[in-house]
Order: structure tokens, then sequence, then C-alpha cells
């Protein structure tokens, strides 16, 4: 479709708050986007990117459960980090919201009371297995119990892990319910479901609208499911963490709408609190309620579907029968594949993947940007490597486009006194073998289309003939003989810096900010392309005229990485490896240790004996016991997630080991000084490590 839209709105998937994004999601997702909406900006459209975590569903309250803590504490957590993660890296959200938000709790459920107001979800009375302790419906992976199979007494209701089939729970022989370990009943439930089938046909019709300009992909996978033809799904679940279903009845207590139904619409609810800070509440209605705004979905290949027919639906759902307040369907749908990580998948529950934050922890930004987008994979699965990223790093970045900036820059500096010494003409310009209109128009059509891989490699070729120009031009040795070549070599080498900074945006935002810095602006570059005084259009001629100063300093922009700073890398992925291999071959599961400390590391912590005093519960929180206790002369509070293994006067009087230097925190309100020691059974139960001997409170020997 080559329709003309006055404004774009970007989204991208919304990472799910109960871990950390890894390099995958980066390259499959944000990265591309981050990269279409920069390069958009540059042009001078009117775009706006939105993401936001997504806080709900069973696998969260699973992490919370685990941890002693609340799902808010594990939502608070990875939206903070990935945030923060995503920041560094330069990923440029114009807002990145929260399914947790007050917001989108409306949102939500306005979209279910308008669909079910019409009639249109299908009720069903459905059998599943309930706790009668803690009165609570179980979902799949709150019930455990012995694999039919392999006889594994502690298979999970959804797969058993031993032999890997996949179950459901009333296939389990004796089941016991999680939370408790009672029998759990079933009993009869109702749930609310979403007819895909009666949009059957409306989906056909979106779907080949978009024949000529959809990724294979995507197309191939909307295609398979469309032809199986499609059916209901539930979207409501008996949990407790989640957006309440709307409905003041019976029927509707203790359910909450599904995290499928609900995530998705938290595009809209993020763009209308982008809206709403920028103190223009109706401005969202611009971007998805304005035929003339084009939407674009970023997502990894695992969520096509989602996107070109659940979404769509429901939106449908929400316009029929409506003449006003219509939402518009995505224009395009620009699913990746994936990008895998040393040859194997990422894989984060064998912890095989390169975190976002750790990695930004120790190399620049830009330099991964970089590797990723000329790895992008846009139709078949890429690979990230540990040697490309360094021979990237050095032989393209450093050698070429760094290389480059330094030395028109320092040689300006020096011999020029910082300024250029003559007007760069448009001769010199096209002289350096580089046909501009036509790789301007193909570096465009590239941007346009998303093949993101061609745009950075066409944008390298534009360095690479940079610095080869300045290496032949010999401006050092010319110097001597004809000044006045050596002057326009320098105008021109000047000028393709600018060029540079202006067409490296998209991709190495940070880098590209510091080659405008030495050029000499006091505003960023970022500043300047927003308010307008830079624009892509300005890279394709010499925009520097004789005279302009530069800022008179230069750095180098890319460090080169040498084989040691790799190496530990290197040697984690091979024991990371090792493990899955071993796993596979049946070997039973690696240890898979945490690395290596220094023995000074491990004198650090202070390890003390201290005697319970008293202990209770902490109200509101079902995992959590609160504890005093005596170490030496002094007494401390700790927060301790072993409220379903100890009751709380069981403990009163035990001799625990304290990690006594901790940072203090504050978890559900309380005061935690410290953490205590515990041993998980098999059964999941904590058992606290306790002090023997005579003589105790004395010091551990480490
Ligand atoms: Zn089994």
């Amino acid at each position: 479709m080559n329709r003309q839209f006055t404004r774009t709105l970007v989204t991208t998937a919304l990472p799910y708050a109960n871990g950390p994004v890894h390099l995958g999601h980066l390259a499959g997702v944000y990265l591309p986007a981050d990269i279409y909406v920069r390069f958009n900006r540059l042009r001078g459209k009117d775009i706006i990117h939105i993401g936001g975590s997504d806080e709900h569903g069973v696998p969260i309250t699973i992490t919370a459960d685990k941890e002693g803590i609340s799902p808010q504490d594990v939502v608070d957590r990875y939206h903070t980090l990935n945030l923060d993660a995503f920041t560094r890296c330069g990923i440029s959200f114009d807002y990145y919201g929260r399914t947790s938000s007050k917001g989108h709790f409306k949102t939500a459920q306005t979209f279910f009371q308008e669909i079910n107001g019409k009639d249109i979800f299908i009720k069903k009375k459905e059998r599943h297995f309930f706790d009668p302790e803690t009165k609570r419906f179980l979902s799949d992976r709150y019930v455990t119990g012995t694999c039919p199979i392999c006889k594994n007494p502690e298979a999970n209701g959804d797969q058993c892990e031993q032999c890997g089939t996949h179950l459901s729970p009333r296939e389990l022989i004796d089941p016991r319910s999680k939370l408790s370990e009672r029998v759990p009943e079933l009993r009869e439930t109702l749930h609310w479901y979403f007819p895909l089938g009666r949009f059957q046909e409306r989906l056909e019709n979106y779907v080949s609208g978009h024949e000529d300009d959809w990724r294979h992909n995507v197309l191939n996978y909307t295609r398979t499911w469309l032809k199986q033809g499609l059916s209901e799904r539930a979207i409501t679940r008996d949990i407790h963490w989640g957006i309440p279903v709307p409905l003041d009845n019976e029927e509707a207590k203790g359910k909450v709408l599904y995290v499928w139904f609900d995530a998705v619409l938290g595009y809209i609810s993020f763009t209308r609190e982008w809206a709403e800070k920028k103190c223009e509440p109706e401005l969202w209605r611009e971007y998805w309620q304005n035929p003339d705004c084009r939407v674009i979905h970023f997502i990894g290949k695992d969520n096509v579907v989602f996107h070109t027919l659940m979404f769509p639906a429901i939106l449908m759902a929400w316009n029929e029968g409506r003449s006003d307040s219509l939402y518009s369907l995505a224009d395009n749908v620009p699913a990746s594949e994936f990008m895998n990580f040393e040859g194997r998948k990422f894989s984060k529950s064998r912890n095989y993947a390169v975190y976002l934050g750790e990695f930004l922890d120790r190399f620049p930004a830009d330099t991964l940007r970089y590797t990723i987008a000329m790895n992008y994979p846009e139709n078949k699965d890429s690979d990230f490597s540990w040697s490309d990223f360094q021979n990237r790093t050095n032989g393209e970045l450093a050698d070429t486009l760094g290389n480059f900036i330094k030395r028109s820059i320092d040689f300006t500096n020096v011999k020029f006194n910082g300024s250029i010494p003559c007007e760069c003409s448009e001769e010199d310009w096209g002289s350096l073998g580089i046909d501009w209109k036509k790789s301007f128009e193909k570096l465009e059509k590239a941007y346009e289309e998303f093949h993101f891989r061609e745009a950075v490699t066409l944008t390298m070729q534009i360095a690479r003939s940079a610095n080869r120009y300045l290496t032949d031009s010999e401006p050092w040795k010319v110097l001597k003989t004809d000044p006045d070549a050596a002057a326009r070599t320098m105008a021109l080498s000047v000028n393709l810096c600018y060029t540079l900074a202006i067409v490296w945006y998209p991709v190495l935002p940070h880098t590209a900010n510091r080659i405008y810095e030495m050029l000499g602006f006091r505003e960023t570059l970022d500043e300047a392309i927003k308010s307008g005084n830079v624009s892509w259009e300005m890279a394709k001629s010499p925009g520097l005229g004789k005279g302009h100063r530069l800022s008179g300093q230069s750095g180098i922009l890319f460090r080169k990485i040498e084989d040691k700073d790799i190496a530990p890398e290197l040697e984690k992925i091979e024991r990371l490896v090792a493990g899955i291999e071993r796993k596979e071959k049946g070997l039973g599961e690696s240890m898979n240790f945490k690395p290596e400390i220094s023995f000074d590391d491990f004198l650090d912590v202070d390890l003390r004996v201290a005697t319970v005093t008293a202990c209770e519960k902490v109200k509101k929180a079902d995992k959590l016991l609160k504890l005093q206790l005596k170490v030496g002369s002094e007494t401390r509070q700790v927060l301790a997630g072993i409220a379903q293994s100890y009751a709380p006067e069981s403990i009163i009087g035990k001799n625990v080991i304290l990690v006594a230097n901790l940072a203090e925190r504050t978890i559900r309100g309380e005061l935690s000084q410290g953490m205590i020691l515990a041993v998980e059974g098999n059964d999941g139960r904590l058992n606290l490590v306790e002090a023997q001997g005579s003589g105790i409170n004395g010091k551990i020997v480490q």
C-alpha cells in the first residue's frame, strides 16, 4: 500500500516484566524500531514510539511466590531494570508505560464493557482445580502431582520437567495444590471467550489487503491460522494478579482479564498516557482514531498472530456498529525472525543469554547497535557472536568510521586553527566517487521498507569512501607543496564528518552526537533534530562553509576490543554449552555455578549466628515472616520468604545464619536488615540453616 500518511505510530512488543531483556529481544524488536523512528524524526516526520512493560500473568506470580515477595515487587524490579537498559542503549521511546497503571486498567476494562455490551463474548462453564484452603482456583502451574508417564512425583500441572511430557493438571496422579499441599477439588467456574471465528472473513480481507507490503513470514503465520479456521479464546482467568473483569455481579467475582487480551491494549493506554503527559489529553486520537496515521507494530515472530489476528479482531469488535471513535488497524507488522547467540537459541530458563543491561556494563551501546543492526534477523534467523562483534567494532567502526573522523578533525584543528579553510565546492563533493543521489535513494528505500541491514551496509559504504578519500589525498604531505589542495581536502573531509553525523544518527546516536559536538555546535544533535535545525536532507550536500569553527576537541570514538575483553564471555559460553549438552544427553542438570569471585570477595560477606527472639506474619504477604534477631548485643529485623514453610512461633529460639552486612531494604513497607540462609528441599519447602554447637554468637569462620 503506497498511501500517504501524515503521521506514524510505532509500537514495540511489551517485554514481560518477569526477567531482563536480552540481546535477542533487542535485535528483533527494539533496535529496528528505534532505528526506524530516528530515521523518520530526522526527516521531520510526525512519529512517536510507544512501548512499556507487560506486567500481568501467572509466571509473575510464580516468581513472586518463589522469592517470597509480591507480584508488584517483581514487576517493579523488571520494569525499572529494562527501562534503564533501553535508555542506556539509546532506545528513544516517546513513552514507556506499564500495564499495571490505572490508565491501562481503565482502557482494558472499557474495551471489555464495550464488547460485552454488544453480546459478542461467549460465556462457558468449565471445571477447574480449586484449592479448598486458600480458596483459589489453581492455574496449571499451581498444581503438582505424579507424572502419569515417568512417575516423577513432582510433575507440574502443565509439564513434567523430568520426562518433558506436556500435561494437563487433570492427568496428574495424586494432584496437590502448590499453595497449600492440599488435594484440590474440581469446581465449576465460568469464563468469557472471545469468538475470533466471528471475525474470520473481516480478518481475511484485512490480511489480503496487505499481500504486497507485509513480510512473507508474517503472511505465512497468519494464513496458517486463517486456514485452520479461527475459534474462540478465553479472555478471563481465575487468578488474583491482573485487571478485574469489570462487572458488578457474582459471576465476575475473582476473575481477571487474560493477559493476551489486556497486554495488546497497552499500546492504546500508553499512547493516552503520553498525550496526558504532554497536556494534550485528546492527542492520542490523532494516532489511533485518525485514518491518516500509520500504525506499525514491531514484534518478534512468536507474536505474529496476536498482532495480525487477535488485536485487530478486538479493535473490529470495538468498531462494530459504531460510527465514531473507530480504531485504525495496523498498516504493517514487521516481525523479525530470531537472532541466536553463538549458534544456539537464547534461553532464559537455561540462562543461555546475554542480558542487555549486563552487556552495556562492559561495552558501549553504539558498538552493540551496529553489530546487531548488521545481523538484523529480517527474513531468516541470524547469529550474534563475540568474534563478529569484535571484528566489526575494530575493523569497521574503529578503523574506518572512527579513524576518518579523528584524522579529519585533528588535522583541521592542528593545521587550520580548527576552522574550515575554504568553501567545499559541489565539484569536490562530487569527486568522491559516490553517486550521492542514488546512494540516498537506496538508503531511504531501505529504511522505509524495513531493510535495516541494507541501510547500515550502505551507510558504512559512505564512511569507507570518505576514509579512502582522505587516505589517498594525503593532506599531511600535500600541505607542504600545495596548501590550497590540502585546504580543499579538509573542507570536504569536515563536511563529510557532518554528513556522517547525520546519516549515522539512526544507528549510532551516541556517536553521531559526539561527532556533531566536535564539529563545534553548542546544542546536541538530538536537540538540533528536534528543533528542525538539522534534517536528513542536510546530509546530501556540503553544509558547513568557510570559517566554520570546530570545537577544538576530538577523541577516540570507538575503543578497540581486545581478545582479553571477550575471553571471559567465551569461557562463560563454553561452560553454559557444556551444561546444556550434559542435560541433553540425560546426564542431569549442570550445576551452573555463578561466576568466580575472589577470596577477598568471600571474606567481605559478614556471616553471623543470630537467635530468633520474635517472629510474626507480614500483613497481606503470604510468603513473608518478620523476624527479630539477636546478634551479640544488637537486634536486627529481617524479612524472610519462609511463611509457607514455618509457622511464626515455631522458629523462635532457633540459631540461624545471618548475612549481616547486606544493605538495608524496605519490603512491603517493612525494614529488612540482612538475610538469613535456608536450604530448598525437593518439595519446594525451605529449611533454615541452623548453627549447631556451643558458644554460638561468635563469628563464623570463613
Ligand atoms: Zn514425567
